[in-house]
């Protein structure tokens, strides 16, 4: 089923640019390539500031719009938080949640579970992410630390809404680095099967095995095509490649040519 999905890859541009003309002219350059890749569904995820401006930039299906936080409750007295409703009043069909940049600061497996619920109330596509901080062959303990971050952020989730959510896999150790750095892709594999079998616990087989699990973590133009072919994905979570647009284009055409 994933070898006839477009690729999806999402840039986490993370907190850049450091201007509105900066965020557009990076956005103009990347829909260049973007606009044109049948078999890749691109989606953007800036800081929440420049999404109305990138909005109103494309009309088009080619590339989507992410958030890369949201808050739980619909409206009220959260001073410095965004609703999903008002993401998607923007034009956001993604969120990002869960990042492990967020979970550093504080955000546990509870919340990212109520932003999962909220997102699919709101209609906006839940990019989850989980990864564990560093791996233990012996004893395995990153994998039962992916069950429960799995388990937990699904909790309450419908059959019928798995279908709406993306597993983005992103060990925390491959992340913000080279090229070299990122997984090999014979783990990659492995570890998607890993949690595809989480899911299938969950969910019924057919349910789960639509679910799209991407892959971050140091993706750059050096190791995508591997990363996308032997690693098995669904596509990718790129981060300082894609404030790039010269790397960033790179990475969404070696995606068009990797589906098969
Ligand atoms: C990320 O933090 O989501 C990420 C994938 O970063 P990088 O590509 O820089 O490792």
């Amino acid at each position: 089923m994933s070898k006839v999905r477009k690729k999806l890859i999402i840039a986490n541009w993370k907190m850049n640019p450091q201007s509105a003309a900066d965020a557009k002219r990076l956005f103009a350059e990347v829909k260049q390539m973007a606009s044109k890749l049948a078999k890749v569904q691109t989606v953007i995820a800036p800081p929440s500031i420049y999404l109305p401006i990138l909005s109103s930039l494309y009309r088009g299906h080619r590339i989507l719009l992410s958030a890369q936080n949201m808050f739980w409750e619909e409206k009220g007295s959260y001073t410095g938080e965004v609703s999903p409703k008002m993401l998607k009043d923007i034009g956001a069909t993604y969120v990002i949640l869960g990042h492990s940049e967020r979970r550093a600061q504080g955000e546990d497996d509870q919340a990212v579970n109520r932003k999962v619920l909220a997102a699919l109330k709101a209609g906006i596509t839940p990019v989850v992410c989980v990864g564990e901080s560093d791996r233990d062959h012996r004893e395995g303990t990153h994998l039962t630390f992916l069950r429960s971050q799995i388990t937990k952020a699904l909790k309450g989730v419908s059959e019928r809404q798995l279908v709406r959510i993306v597993i983005a896999y992103e060990p925390i150790w491959a992340i913000g680095k080279g090229e070299g750095a990122a997984m090999q892709p014979d783990e990659l594999h492995e570890t998607v099967l890993f949690i595809r079998k989480i899911i299938t616990e969950l969910y019924k087989k057919q349910v789960a095995f639509r679910l799209p699990v991407i892959y971050g973590g140091s993706v750059e133009p050096g190791n995508v095509a591997t990363l996308l072919a032997e690693g098995e994905v669904d596509g990718l979570l790129v981060g300082h490649a894609s404030l790039s647009a010269k790397s960033f284009n790179e990475i969404l055409k070696f995606a068009q040519g990797g589906v098969k």
